[in-house]
């Protein structure tokens, strides 16, 4: 059986959003230079790498990450490809004609920068316009996947992630599609259970 690793690799050099911390990974102790062990800390924000928005994150009384349904991280997914587009709209999901499907991965060029091993942010990544949001919620989709690190244009953050949070919608961002042919998968995605988080770093793989 195949399996696709779509999570991105953390690292202090990994593209952070503009304005949060970036990774940080030291090592307090290290075996190399005599210590029993070697032990590493981590800080960063929620949002670096590959990671999951929690109904908080946008709306006031939305719960934490911890709460998200397990059963609607992991199922089937369908992989579908928007590759020559700047934004998803409700037009640009329409003509990729994709069957009902709970889970959805759209592969963008954004999947490219990880390809290449980008390090920075860049603003104009592809993403999903409030009306592509509501024809997905219409559609029945309960978790999006896209492969940059949000699902909201730059300059409009906003109204594309309430639409989904309201409606329920895992959001799983940062994951990378480059070696994945569209098509049917079984989906793993298992962010960090961390309490009362507005979003959490998760390990996303495709079968
Ligand atoms: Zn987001």
């Amino acid at each position: 059986m195949k399996v696709y690793d779509i999570s991105l690799t953390l690292s202090e050099s990994i593209p952070t959003w503009p304005g949060d911390r970036g990774a940080e990974f030291k090592k307090l102790m290290e075996v190399s230079k005599g210590d029993m062990a070697s032990v590493t800390a981590i800080k960063m924000s929620a949002y670096t790498g590959t990671h999951v928005d929690a109904p908080c994150h946008f709306l006031e009384n939305g719960y934490g990450v911890e709460k998200l349904p397990l059963n609607i991280l992991m199922g089937e997914a369908l992989v579908v490809e928007a590759l020559d587009v700047d934004l998803i709209t409700k037009e640009v999901l329409e003509g990729i004609g994709f069957p009902s499907t709970q889970r959805l991965l759209i592969k963008t060029r954004n999947s490219k920068q990880w390809e290449e091993g980008a390090t920075t942010f860049i603003e104009d990544y592809v993403a999903i316009s409030a009306d592509g949001a509501d024809y997905l919620v219409k559609r029945g989709v309960k978790l999006i996947g896209v492969d940059y690190l949000s699902v909201a244009p730059f300059q409009a953050l906003v109204e594309t992630h309430q639409i989904l949070l309201k409606a329920d919608v895992i959001i799983l961002e940062g994951i990378n599609l480059s070696e994945v042919p569209s098509g049917k998968y079984q989906l793993y995605c298992l962010p960090l259970k961390i309490s009362g988080s507005d979003g959490a770093p998760a390990r996303a793989i495709l079968l």
